[in-house]
């Protein structure tokens, strides 16, 4: 079954594609990664997928409907600019934004899953970079997604916590839900995902398995890089 599809999208802002005829579709249980350089449209996807944009044409579709509105509820998000309220305690936030769900899990449940148990009671402002990420981690599953969007989750992570995060995250895959994540370190798509999408310019250059990636000619994928 299809979660998601891209059609020949474009999103076009004053003086740039953001996106220029994006072609993109994602499968239930997928962990699939869009590799690309700054500015290849990653975000913008994402914000198409949540429904805070619309496309200047093309179709985008989440479980076989519009973005946003209800189909919101079934997804997890974590957004590059997220702001969060720094004076709230951890454990508060989690719980504030789990009621806007139907299908919230317990609080408890969901702080132990992204290993915030200890944090709880500090408040948001006192969290290591690590620590914000699994809170954001956190917000993202309270509402037991079926769709997990992660816009470059692990950039502000070491090695160590990037590991552990990726654990946790896959622990939701296993519970039936399905990954698409933005990333512009190859080795860490060729290392989590089930498949790699490259896209560069707003396109689609690549769609393909980690192992192809790797062996992929290295120029290639430098001169996306590069280009
Ligand atoms: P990064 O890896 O740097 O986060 P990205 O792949 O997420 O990059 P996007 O943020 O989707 O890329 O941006 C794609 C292009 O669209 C960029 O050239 C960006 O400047 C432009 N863009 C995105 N949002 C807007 C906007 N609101 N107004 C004008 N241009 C925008």
């Amino acid at each position: 079954m299809t979660v998601l599809e891209l059609r020949d999208v474009r999103k076009t802002y004053p003086g740039v594609d953001a996106l220029a005829g994006l072609d993109v579709s994602v499968a239930r249980g997928e962990i699939v990664a869009l590799l690309g350089p700054n500015g290849a449209g990653k975000t913008t996807t994402f914000e198409l997928l949540l429904g805070l944009i619309r496309p200047t044409s093309g179709d985008v579709r989440v479980f076989g409907q519009e973005p946003g509105g209800r189909v919101r509820t079934r997804i997890g998000a974590m957004l590059q600019a997220a702001g969060l309220p720094d004076q709230l305690q951890v454990r508060e936030l989690v719980r504030l934004i789990g009621r806007g769900y139907p299908t919230a899990v317990r609080v408890d449940e969901v702080l132990a899953r992204t290993s915030l148990t200890k944090r709880a009671t500090r408040t948001v402002k006192s969290l290591s970079g690590g620590e914000r990420q699994r809170l954001l981690l956190a917000l993202a599953l309270v509402g037991t997604p079926e769709l997990l969007l992660l816009d470059e989750p692990t950039a502000a992570m070491d090695v160590a916590s990037r590991r552990t995060f990726w654990e946790q995250a896959r622990a939701s895959v296993a519970d039936g839900a399905t990954i698409l994540f933005a990333t512009h370190d190859l080795t860490e798509a060729a290392a989590v995902a089930d498949r790699v999408v490259v896209v560069a310019g707003g396109r689609v250059v690549a769609d393909t398995t980690p192992d192809a990636l790797t062996h992929h000619g290295d120029d290639d994928l430098e001169e996306v890089f590069l280009a």
